[in-house]
């Protein structure tokens, strides 16, 4: 029997509605270098229905895909519910891909229209000889726009419209936006939100037991709203009131804390690359202030003990650690220490990659597909399965991806009795001594615990006699002379005596992909190559 309740669909439109008729006061604050615009989320909405407007009028129409090359700020807010509101769908393009992997994102994507940052029009024109589909760029702010050819005011589009609109009504299964997975092995791969998986999402972002957005929040948005839709707060944003800080290019450590201190956020959110700089700047900063932060969120990586700790001791601020995958929407696990936990102990539960938030399942498998327990030591690979994880990519089979209608997450660690992942490694990146893994991710971040270590990857490198052994890769801290030598004997009393690498180098800065994420492969291949000057020991 089904029920009497109205079938109404989950739509990215009712959020924007919500937003505009409940938190109509509430703001974002875009940063530029030398003033903070601020715009109301009437405002936006009203900037979003002339932009849906303007779109139809270019011959955008339904399910048509238009992609944004911007940094985080207004108008590229005002995209991100315009596009999926009018039954179109966003297709947020990377700033950071090589140019033969961007064009090959809007290609695939088959991409009508772009609208472009006046300042990334140099990145953009690299490729537009390339996009024989791409009908209009359409630029916002200033910039070299002869470089792209013919484009179209962003503002000028906007002012020849007026607001008021009626968003269509469809499918809540329809297509909202795309986002493609960064691509360190083979072409990038698409992922394709709906509007309901966007909607669960977003009320998933809004419980108390994960990040708990609300009208209380003003969020620092650091993760950039090209990868995994920052992680999905736009649209949290309407459906909370949450307030956001809109950062831009201004993604250093020093502009951080400057806004920190002037615009008063309440929860922030970035990868720990990010919360490294801000410790860095914060250390030669005596009126630091981080006050007004209830929380950062953190992820995107695994979050280092000692990051956290400084966080805390220097700061008062909790770091919450968050895990989740472009295929993930993104937020998938929550690392909250459990209600009536000894505070002495909450760093240990914080260092862990989370439990799953409501509405996601999680589970834990061997190499031939069983089902490992979680008993926090059975080492396998994260699966994962709900309504706002993917079941597909766009366009291409990746049978291996999936296992009976789980996504492979490709992370490999343990799930423990209370249901806190660990994460110890990418699948890719695991380190097989004699038979016996060595978490790369444990070492770097017992190695970065040193003071005088600023950041640490570590790679599996071949042995003769163990066929991997790990190579620590290390920055050091600026004034920081420290050794190898003295490395190892920190390390001595931290990890298993033969987790300690033998081979070491010091380097000026580990290599980022896209996403900001250790670029592990380059590492390897200047160690293959024989470009790292390395020290080894017995
Ligand atoms: P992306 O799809 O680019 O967002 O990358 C997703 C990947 O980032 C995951 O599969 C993990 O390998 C990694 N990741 C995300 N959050 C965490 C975390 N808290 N700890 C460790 N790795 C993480």
């Amino acid at each position: 029997m089904l029920s009497t309740m109205q079938d109404a669909p989950l739509l990215i439109s009712n959020m924007v509605r919500h937003g505009e008729w409940l938190y109509g006061d509430k703001k974002v604050f875009t940063v530029h270098a030398d003033r903070v615009q601020e715009g109301t989320f009437f405002e936006i909405s009203q900037r979003a229905e002339k932009l849906a407007k303007a779109l139809t009028k270019l011959g955008v129409g339904d399910g048509d895909r238009v992609g944004t090359f911007m940094w985080n700020n207004q108008e590229h807010m005002e995209a991100y519910l315009a596009v999926p509101s009018m039954g179109a769908v966003l297709h947020t393009l990377n700033i950071r891909l090589f140019p033969e992997q961007l064009a090959f994102i809007i290609n695939h994507a088959d991409d009508k229209v772009i609208i472009c940052d006046g300042s990334l029009i140099p990145l953009l024109a690299k490729v537009r000889d390339q996009l024989p589909n791409v009908q209009h760029i359409i630029v916002s702010g200033a910039g070299d726009r002869s470089l792209l050819g013919d484009v179209l005011d962003y503002e000028e589009l906007l002012a020849a419209e007026k607001p008021g609109i009626v968003w269509p009504t469809f499918d809540e299964r329809k297509a909202a936006a795309m986002c493609y997975t960064s691509g360190t092995t083979g072409d990038p791969k698409g992922v394709v939100y709906s509007h309901r998986s966007t909607w669960l999402h977003s009320l998933a972002s809004m419980s108390s037991n994960s990040i708990g957005l609300s009208e209380r929040d003003r969020t620092l948005l650091i993760v950039p709203m090209f990868h995994v839709n920052a992680w999905g707060v736009a649209y949290t944003a309407f459906f909370s009131g949450c307030e956001i800080i809109m950062p831009q290019m201004f993604l250093q450590g020093e502009p951080i804390l400057n806004m920190s201190k002037t615009l008063r956020p309440t929860i922030a959110l970035g990868v720990p690359t990010v919360w490294n700089d801000v410790l860095r700047a914060a250390a030669a900063d005596p009126s630091a202030d981080l006050s007004s932060l209830r929380g950062i969120l953190c992820g995107g990586a695994a979050v280092p003990r000692s990051m956290i700790e400084a966080f805390k001791a220097k700061f008062g601020v909790e770091v919450v650690q968050g895990w989740g995958m472009t295929e993930t929407s993104p937020l998938a696990a929550v690392s909250i220490p459990p209600y009536g936990s000894d505070p002495t102990h909450e760093v240990d539960y914080r260092v862990k990659a989370g439990r799953v938030v409501a509405g996601v399942q999680l589970r834990i498998v061997d190499d031939a597909g069983n089902v490992l327990p979680r008993d926090g030591k059975s080492v396998g690979e994260f699966e994962i399965a709900g309504p706002w994880i993917t079941g597909s990519y766009y366009g291409v089979e990746a049978p291996d991806k999936f296992h009976d209608g789980w996504l492979r997450t490709g992370d490999v660690g343990t799930l423990d009795g209370e249901g806190f992942m660990v994460i110890s490694d990418r699948s890719k990146d695991v380190i097989k001594s004699g038979g016996e893994w060595i978490s790369s991710v444990e070492l770097e971040n017992e190695v970065i615990a040193h003071d005088g270590v600023f950041e640490a990857a570590v790679v599996a490198v071949p042995d003769a006699r163990w066929d991997e052994r790990p190579l620590c890769c290390v920055v050091r801290n600026p004034e920081s002379g420290v050794t190898a030598e003295e490395l190892r004997e920190f390390l001595a009393s931290r990890v298993a005596k033969w987790w300690i690498p033998e081979r070491w180098t010091f380097i000026d800065s580990v290599p980022k992909t896209s996403t900001g994420k250790f670029d592990k492969k380059v590492l390897r291949a200047a160690y293959a190559a024989g470009e790292l000057d390395v020290v080894q020991f017995d």
